[in-house]
């Protein structure tokens, strides 16, 4: 099969692969419409992960069911599925623990673009099919279907794991496409004030739609004073964090009140070390909790986000930017988001 490749660090291209062997448990997916990740690009141009050879990259589509494992009971050739990007173990014990996004070791359930090939591939290996896909609804395009293997999850979870609830008020640090799911994330479980940080003109336009309050660009000084200062040095009850790097941490914790909560879902690329300010940390007494995690998978997490789109609680189509058809096009798809051009959110390729 052809598919689209890290051939080691900071180098991406066509390669011919083996076709994937489908287990008893297990199907096989052709790819009808793909997206591109940021995660793509740390893993292949920061070598995040660590260098790979012939990897084929991507963990964001929608598919068509072509072949099922013989135990396979809810999937059949022709069925439009929705391929998670985290498709864990879930007899693992990690998943009996509650955490099957570790399944089989640290951050073990994100198989694809990382642990095996990903889905830019003309056939793809969905481990587990009846835990790990779920039927695309009818109501929803295979483009816009692409935001629900990883956008939307991995948005909302920032907003789980900060606990955000009624009246609060929180800063999302980032609003490319994984802040502005942390941004209607935050504003669904009942925000008050929302404070997204970014400076693409385009993103501001969707956050302010996605029910924004107030925008603030980490261009104009440093985020942590701009934001006590919005707030009479009070701060913000939660803090959001879908970009920047391992030194956003600092102002992200001094802008936080005490007992409040950070909910990180970026994915720390490079550096070695998070520093904590010891003094806006109360000196290590000041109840701030920091989160950080990578977005939970499998078929209900999908279905449950699929019925949000289903009945109008979100729209992510508004963050589809550019659209090509034809397979080929991947290529151009993932560059465009290593270059993040000032008008893009989210590139999608439809096969
Ligand atoms: P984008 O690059 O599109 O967005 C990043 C955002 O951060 C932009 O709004 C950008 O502003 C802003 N930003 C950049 N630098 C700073 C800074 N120094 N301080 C504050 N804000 C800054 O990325 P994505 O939305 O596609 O992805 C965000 C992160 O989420 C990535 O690291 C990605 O790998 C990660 N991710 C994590 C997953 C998980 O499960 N945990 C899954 C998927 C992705 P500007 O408007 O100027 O561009
Ligand atoms: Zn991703």
């Amino acid at each position: 099969m052809k598919a689209y490749a890290m051939l080691g660090l900071n180098e991406t291209g066509w390669i011919h692969k083996d076709d994937p062997v489908c287990g008893p448990l297990d199907a096989i997916c052709r790819p009808v419409a793909l997206a591109p990740c940021t995660s793509d690009v740390h893993t292949v141009w920061e070598g995040a992960i660590g260098d790979r050879h012939n990897l084929v990259l991507g963990h964001e589509g929608v598919g068509e069911v072509v072949q099922v494992g013989g135990l396979v009971k809810d999937f059949a050739p022709g069925d439009v599925v929705i391929m998670p990007a985290i498709t864990p173990d879930w007899g693992s014990r990690e998943a009996q623990r509650g955490y099957s996004v570790h399944s089989g070791g640290m951050l073990g359930g994100w198989k694809f673009s990382n642990g095996k090939d990903g889905v830019f591939a003309e056939k793809i290996h969905i481990n587990e099919a009846d835990a790990n896909l779920a039927l695309l609804p009818k109501e929803i395009s295979p483009e816009t279907g692409c935001m629900l293997p990883d956008m939307m999850p991995t948005g909302f979870h920032a907003s789980e794991m900060a606990k955000v609830t009624f009246g609060e008020s929180v800063a999302v640090i980032g609003i490319g496409p994984v802040g502005l799911m942390c941004l209607r994330g935050a504003v669904l479980r009942g925000a008050s004030r929302v404070i997204g940080v970014g400076s693409r003109p385009i993103c501001v336009e969707v956050a302010r739609k996605y029910g924004a309050t107030d925008i603030i660009s980490y261009k104009d000084g440093p985020i942590d004073d701009q934001i006590l200062e919005m707030t009479e040095g009070e701060g913000v009850d939660r803090v959001l964090i879908a970009g920047g790097d391992v030194d956003t941490f600092a102002p992200a914790i001094r802008m936080l009140k005490p007992g409040g909560a950070i909910g990180n879902v970026n994915y720390l690329g490079s550096g070695d070390y998070v520093k904590i300010p010891r003094l806006d940390w109360g000196v290590g007494m000041g109840h701030k909790t920091i989160h950080g995690g990578l977005m939970p998978g499998g078929r209900l997490r999908m279905e449950r986000l699929a019925s949000m789109i289903v009945h109008g609680r979100v729209d992510p189509s508004l963050m589809i930017t550019h659209r090509f058809e034809g397979f080929e096009h991947i290529e151009d798809a993932i560059k465009l988001m290593k270059d993040k051009p000032r008008d893009l959110i989210k590139p999608v390729v439809f096969i």
